[in-house]
């Protein structure tokens, strides 16, 4: 079997048995659960439009690995083109769902994991690479959903792994078997895992020798023993909880982030691409922060399209659409929205082949789309409130409107040009309050600041890669200043 249909990807769920907590309680049916269940439809939309031909190209590709058609979240990038289609597809999920899809994640420690472990393999004559290709091969064959993980707890910051007070507060090797390692520690604001068949774990930041032990890739199925989730909150989450779908803003489509706990997972050694090769954690970090950080420049313009979408049919509906000021600010969103579009284009045009054969993005430019993507996001939203008005954060409930006597009050005094139903104007103001305060604003506003790294890590690597002797030449050269 090669590609699933959006709903052989939710049953395949349910033949996990994994272990989710929320609100205190083990989660016996994740897949059925309304507070989940949007998560997992945003995910399954990678499926569905993998099987309709109008957009096959951008969801599917031929594999390098078999030769087979595969989904393109399961893919290696082979070519600049692979690269900019990567991004394009982000682009029209975002825009089919409004929300995080999740499944970018895998695609990106896919892609890193190939060329590093390969690396690796040339200095150190070890056999990750082979392994992983075969791992990913398998993932390729049946059409999984794996989630990449890198961020751990941290704990003190000033600290190394190393040096923490707890050890465990960076996931680490407790033990070496002839079959296997154990692992212990957490990865945190941990994207879709609940969603997913497998997880692919990688270090979180460059390491020295004394951290070795921290410095482990590996993937495991997540309903592996001692693996086990808590679920993470979002603003109005429980409006999930409630009838009607109004309030909900996005009833069909959500995002999800969980605390991820490996309480002595053991893995088997086919299934370990990297362990204890510390000088190459960075190296690590550095491609699958680069590819994360190319992935905003699709994922949240397609978000960035719905956003701007229902301000602009807002305004419509409040009359103002021929105001000057409303379509100077349309059009300045739009201006925003497509200068993180042009970035995530550009540093993926601008790629080039590693040794293993997979393209990597250029990575300044994904430094630079990332750092827009921490600000620009948040612009638009601002302007999206302005224009949306205060009533998206007053108005009534679904209950109210749907109340025998109240209803024809709501209905009477929110309406706005005459003609369109009140109803349709109270969609679009939840809609809009729930991609910039509700649960979609995880995704759009929260996520964009700090997730593939927050804005810092972005600066540190754009001064790495910004070549300013380079540039002092070129002055130099002008005014006849000789070096
Ligand atoms: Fe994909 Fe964007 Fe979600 Fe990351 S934030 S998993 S790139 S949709
Ligand atoms: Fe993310």
């Amino acid at each position: 079997m090669a590609l699933k249909t959006g709903q052989e990807y939710i049953e395949s769920l349910r033949q996990r048995n994994i272990k989710v907590f929320m609100f205190g309680e083990r989660v016996e049916n994740p897949v059925d659960h309304p507070i989940i269940r949007p998560s997992i439809n945003a995910v399954a939309m990678t499926y569905e439009l993998a099987n309709q031909p109008e957009y096959e190209d951008l969801l599917t590709a031929t594999s390098n690995l078999t030769g087979k058609r595969v989904n393109r979240f399961t893919h290696l990038h082979q070519s600049t083109e692979d690269l900019v289609k990567k991004v394009k597809m982000q682009r029209l999920l975002g825009q089919k769902t409004g929300v995080c899809f999740q499944r970018c994640v895998g695609m990106d420690a896919f892609n890193s994991i190939d060329s590093v472990t390969y690396e690796i393999d040339q200095k150190y004559g070890t056999e990750y690479h082979q392994r992983f290709r075969k791992f990913l091969a398998y993932i390729q064959e049946n059409d999984l959903v794996v989630d990449g993980a890198m961020t751990d707890p941290k704990g003190d910051r000033s600290l190394p792994p190393s040096k923490q007070a707890d050890p465990d507060l960076f996931l680490r090797i407790v033990e070496e078997r002839e079959d296997g390692i154990v692992v212990r520690g957490a990865k945190v604001h941990q994207t879709g895992i609940v969603n997913s068949h497998e997880v692919l774990v990688m270090p979180t930041i460059a390491m020295r020798e004394e951290d070795k032990d921290y410095a482990v890739s590996f993937a495991v199925p997540t309903d592996a023993k001692g693996l086990f989730f808590i679920y993470g909150r979002q603003s109005c989450d429980t409006r999930s909880l409630e009838e009607g779908d109004i309030d909900k803003g996005n009833a069909k489509f959500g995002g999800q982030e969980a605390l991820t706990i490996f309480d002595n997972v053991f893995v088997p050694w086919e299934r370990v691409f990297m362990c204890r090769e510390y000088d190459f954690a960075g190296l690590l970090v550095e491609r699958f922060a680069g590819y994360h950080r190319q992935s905003y420049g699709g994922c949240k313009v397609g978000v960035g399209d719905v956003l701007i979408g229902a301000t602009a049919a807002v305004a419509q509906f409040n009359g103002v659409e021929k105001a000057s000021h409303i379509k100077d600010k349309l059009v300045e969103m739009v201006h925003l929205n497509e200068t993180l579009y042009s970035c995530g284009i550009a540093c993926s045009a601008e790629g080039n082949r590693t040794a293993s054969g997979t393209y990597l993005i250029n990575l300044l430019l994904a430094n630079v789309c990332k750092l827009n993507v921490t600000r620009f996001p948040y612009e638009i939203a601002r302007l999206a409130q302005d224009i949306a008005g205060g009533l998206m954060v007053t108005l009534p409930s679904e209950k109210d409107f749907r109340h025998p006597e109240l209803g024809k009050y709501v209905e009477k005094y929110l309406q706005g040009v005459a003609g369109i139903p009140t109803e349709d104007r109270l969609r679009l103001l939840r809609l809009i309050e729930n991609m910039t305060l509700g649960r979609a604003a995880v995704g759009y506003l929260t996520e964009s600041m700090h997730g593939a790294g927050s804005p810092q890590a972005m600066r540190v690597v754009i001064a790495r890669q910004a070549n300013m002797e380079k540039k002092k030449e070129l002055a130099f050269e002008l005014v006849g200043i000789e070096k």
